[in-house]
């Protein structure tokens, strides 16, 4: 980390002064618990407090969708200041600086890198998750629905927040069919600028696959998730694997599927 990582997110005064380079590198440590690594240059006494809160988020997810564990601890890395990370999200990731300073933290299955932010921040359990899908569940793709949905149904749950609160917003039609919605490359660059509206409906849709209680839907997400895994992880063809999936698991074709959940919802169309 401090070879490889670091140089490439300082700030380039270290490259120049050798006593700043060193002040920067001897703040950083690493805090293990039980399922995480995090590399952290921030507050040691909050840092641990974000070991703790991964630890509840991991123990939630496995509790909900079992998986084993994997034979590595989970990496998270949490910048003190922004400007690193987003230097990070730009050389280690290879994002434009646009892409990078829109978010506040992202994730992928090998990390969870983030500037930091309250511990119990919402977004800590958005990211974090979409590093537990693929690196526990080891579901890397179906689609940008599928992707994001799981980590909004984590987000909501850690933090207490409702997952049928898009209710509304289907009842009224302000939403895309699920062939649409399946066919949106990423719900968060959304042309049409719906992202909030797509996180929100994209939650309570995994929501629905994960607790509906009426056949034929009832008690398959495991089956969903077995699945997906085999297909890989290409986003590309969200709209067609989303399709056969839903056909191959629930015998269902995508508007069959829709006004099931729709039916779930109690909303009449
Ligand atoms: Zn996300």
């Amino acid at each position: 980390m401090k070879t490889s990582i670091l140089p490439k997110c300082w700030d380039k005064k270290c490259d120049e002064e050798e006593m700043r380079r060193r002040k920067y590198l001897d703040k950083w440590q690493a805090v293990v618990c039980e399922h995480y690594i995090v590399f952290t240059n921030g507050p040691t006494a909050s840092c641990k407090k974000y070991a703790v809160t991964l630890e509840k988020l991991y123990d939630m997810v496995q509790k909900e969708l079992p998986f084993e564990d994997p034979d590595h601890l989970l990496v998270a890395y949490i910048f003190a200041d922004k400007e690193d990370y987003f230097r990070y999200s730009m050389r280690i990731t290879g994002w434009s600086e646009e892409s990078a300073r829109a978010t506040a933290g992202h994730a992928m299955s090998t990390f969870y890198a983030t500037y930091y932010n309250s511990p119990r921040d919402p977004t800590v359990y958005h990211e974090a998750t979409h590093e537990i899908v693929g690196a526990c569940l080891k579901v890397g793709g179906v689609g940008s629905w599928f992707q994001e949905g799981m980590a909004v149904y984590f987000e909501k749950k850690m933090s207490n927040q409702r997952l049928d609160s898009c209710r509304s917003d289907l009842k009224r039609g302000d939403c895309y069919t699920l062939e649409e919605f399946f066919a949106i490359r990423s719900l968060i660059a959304d042309p049409k600028g719906h992202s909030h509206r797509n996180y929100d409906h994209a939650g309570a849709l995994l929501d629905f696959m994960i607790n509906a209680k009426e056949e034929p839907v009832a008690g398959k997400f495991k089956e969903f998730m077995d699945a997906a895994r085999k297909q890989g992880y290409g986003f590309a063809e969200g709209k067609d694997l989303s399709a056969r999936l839903i056909k191959n698991v629930y015998g269902l074709s995508v508007p069959e599927f829709e006004a099931a959940w729709m039916e779930h919802l109690g909303i009449s169309r």
